[in-house]
């Protein structure tokens, strides 16, 4: 018997060959998957550890395999069908418990651990392998290449994966695939040379070289329809990935609803047109863009064609734009557009253009709107020297803009800084006003029209500000309102109206203002409610007086408050009527008990037919509404003879009586005597002794 070791024929030498090659592209396919599940987390990661497992258990095993048929051994062979198939389930089981192991604990050496499991995982899969193939002859082991084989493997295996995961360098990457595939045909040749067969019978070929070839090629096509689905997996993934993170960067740069650039985009063009103008000195302009009447699309039409509407704006306003041009929208019904200039006539043909887009009107359905703009303009350098103060200033122009009726675009002036900077002060300053007993109530006669008695007071809120003297609450009130100090304002106003009513000898109405911002807190009819037990004071006393605005504001909303405040058996006024917009339908849908007719049609309707017809108009749908009508700002004879004549229920104005602190009214009682007309109010209103003035 002749003892018979590895020969490689030229056939033989292809089969390696094949095998090496097996062995390296599924490993590079099976560090891929490995780095990718690395990046993953949860159900995600287990999935890609699979895939790794299977691409890098597979391919060792097909290599395995391929290289045992180049393995001549001169002798009759068989394999063993479960023991082969176990080696199979043992590499991709062994290589998949190796990554995951390492995977989780990747900052500790745990990561070795993996790697050493996977490396006795191959040998194990190696030495079943060779269980399963069976030779005719005998078969003798040495255990000294045996223990190198599997020392080999392990110490391979885990330095490469030692690289993969801690080293996230390319090289590294290389280093990890070449100590794998390492591992690998270390263990299998020097597994090999462990053994010596010595053949029962000499000179018999395990079969026709042909045939192992054709399988040996099954095998690897096997093995690389295994890596390719691996690689396939990984470039519909990074695919995806790059699709999702396209989109994400275009949802984080871009407005949903009218596909604009947002604000973050708005600052980023701006820092770089700020840079380019450094450069080659062009000049910036910054242009905010507040749409005046977007409001009463969302309140008329509601909030689906105010969608409509804003995606239409911004596709036109998409539209225009020409080279250095640019714009987004800010959020809202705002937006801003910049523009890179070096004549001031390009950036006023711009505005105009942006102007004549605005003032477009919008087609929505049946119903056509135009919004209207307020454009507030600064300009780099002169108007801001960093990108914050430019987008401020030209908030600042923008505001300008919306308040001021005649114009639709201002620029940027430095006095519109200190404004701003004054407003600022003040509503600091407005903030501990009640605390500092800074506030008080002026009252404001009101009469009946056609005898003269009084029918009530207006409690009107003062300011007496210890720098600035009076301030009017035009001027205040905007500002609480803003900053929402005109909800415990509010309260004040109300409680000290209500307390200060209650005291007076004759039970004559109050009436108190209510800001929108008070109705839009929900707590509103239980504050009233809590105040007119707190003061005693009887709700039918209490009038409370809102403009349209509020309403409109949100009509099912304020609807439902006013029926809970009619409810308490307070009584409701419609304050400023004629200024606001849907006048009529406002009137048909809310239980008011009073109208007050604005003071604007007061100052004509001496000399206007129009606004005398006006006058007589609402009267006369007071009357058939039931509903009564004061007439407010009167402040002549002739107005009151006519308000008469037209029968008008009652009126408040200079003329009957000027708003004024509680104690003038109880000195000017004491001229009741005297006869004047607006004292005869005063004496009505003078406050019920207390006991001990009573006991003095
Ligand atoms: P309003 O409720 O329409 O109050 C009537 C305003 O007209 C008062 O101005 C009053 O002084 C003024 N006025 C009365 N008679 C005449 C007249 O014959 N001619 C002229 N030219 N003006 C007259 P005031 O006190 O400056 O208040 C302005 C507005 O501030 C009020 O308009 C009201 O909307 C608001 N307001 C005042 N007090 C409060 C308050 O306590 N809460 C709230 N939310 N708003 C208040
Ligand atoms: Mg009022
Ligand atoms: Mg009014």
């Amino acid at each position: 018997m002749s003892v018979i070791s590895c020969i490689l024929t030229e056939h033989d030498l292809r089969l390696v060959l094949l095998a090496a090659f097996v062995a390296l592209s599924g490993s590079w396919v099976a560090f891929g998957l490995f780095r990718r599940a690395g990046e993953k987390l949860g159900t995600q990661r287990h999935g890609w550890t699979f895939l790794a497992a299977v691409a890098a258990g597979a391919s060792v095993w097909c290599a395995h395999f391929i290289a045992m048929l180049a393995f001549d051994v001169r002798a009759p062979i068989s394999f063993d069908p479960l023991l082969t198939m176990a080696s199979l389930v043992i590499a991709i089981a062994g290589c998949g418990a190796g990554f995951h192991i390492a995977l989780r604990g990747r900052s500790t050496s745990l990561v070795e651990v993996g790697g050493a499991i996977i490396g006795l995982a191959i040998a194990a899969m190696h030495y079943a392998g060779m269980m399963a193939y069976r030779i005719d002859g005998l078969v003798e082991w040495s255990a000294g290449y045996v223990a190198a084989s599997v020392a080999m493997s392990v110490v391979f295996a885990t330095l490469a994966v030692h690289q993969a995961v801690h080293r996230p360098s390319t090289y590294a990457q290389h280093a990890a695939l070449g100590l794998f595939v390492l591992a690998v045909l270390s263990l299998h040749f020097t597994g090999m040379t462990a053994l010596t067969i010595t053949p029962w019978v000499t000179g018999v070929a395990v079969a026709e070289p042909e045939i192992l070839m054709a399988i040996a090629i099954a095998v690897a096509g096997v093995s690389l329809i295994i890596a390719g689905t691996g690689v396939a997996t990984y470039i519909i993934d990074t695919k995806a990935t790059e699709d999702m993170t396209e989109r994400l960067h275009h949802l984080a740069h871009n407005d949903i609803l009218t596909g604009l650039p947002n604000r973050t985009r708005l600052a980023d063009h701006l820092g770089r047109e700020i840079a380019r103008a450094n450069i080659d000195g062009s000049r910036v302009a910054v242009i905010g863009i507040d749409l005046d009447r977007f409001k009463e699309i969302n309140d008329l039409r509601g909030l689906q064609a105010g969608d409509t509407a804003l995606r239409i704006i911004g596709q036109r306003l998409n539209q225009l734009l020409r080279d250095g041009e640019f714009v987004a929208r800010a959020g809202g019904d705002e937006f801003a557009a910049v523009k890179r200039f070096r004549e001031q006539s390009e950036l006023l043909d711009f505005i105009a253009r942006l102007e004549g887009v605005l003032f477009t009107p919008i087609h929505l359905g049946d119903f056509q709107a135009v919004t209207g703009a307020s454009l507030g303009v600064a300009v780099y350098p002169e108007d801001g020297d960093t990108q914050e103060r430019l987008m401020s200033n030209a908030d600042l122009a923008m505001y300008r803009a919306i308040a001021d009726v005649t114009r639709t675009t201002c620029f940027y002036e430095a006095h519109m800084e200190e404004a701003s900077r004054a407003r600022h002060t003040l509503a600091q300053d407005l903030r501990l006003a009640i605390e500092r007993n800074q506030l008080e109530l002026h009252y404001q006669v009101q009469t009946s029209v056609a005898s003269g008695e009084i029918c009530g007071y207006e409690a009107l809120l003062r300011w007496r500000h210890p720098v600035h003297g009076m301030v009017p609450p035009s001027e205040f009130i905007p500002i609480a309102e803003e900053t929402g100090a005109i909800l415990s304002i509010g309260e004040w106003v109300l409680r000290t109206a209500c307390r200060e009513a209650a005291g007076w000898n004759i039970p004559h109405k109050v009436a108190v203002n209510l800001s929108p911002v008070q109705f839009a807190n929900a707590d509103l009819a239980r504050v009233v409610h809590e105040v007119l037990l707190q003061t005693d004071l009887s709700p039918s006393r209490l009038e409370l007086e809102l403009t349209e605005s509020t309403i409109i504001a949100d009509k099912a909303r304020t609807l439902h408050i006013l029926r809970q405040l009619k409810a308490l058996g307070v009584t409701i006024a419609i304050d400023d009527f004629g200024t606001g917009n849907s006048s009529l339908s406002t009137l048909r849908d809310f239980p008011f008990d009073k109208i007050k007719l604005d003071r604007s049609f007061m100052n004509e309707v001496e000399h206007s037919q129009q606004a005398k017809a006006v006058v007589r108009a609402v009267l006369s749908l007071g009357k058939t509404l039931e509903i009564k009508v004061l007439a407010e700002g009167v402040e002549t004879d002739q107005q009151l003879v006519i308000l008469r004549s037209e029968g008008c229920d009652e009126a408040q104005g200079y003329l009957l009586g000027r708003p004024q602190p509680i104690v003038h009214l109880v000195h000017s009682a004491k001229s009741v005597a005297s006869g004047k007309p607006a004292e005869v109010a005063g004496a009505t209103i003078a406050p019920k002794r207390t006991k001990r003035q009573k006991a003095g």
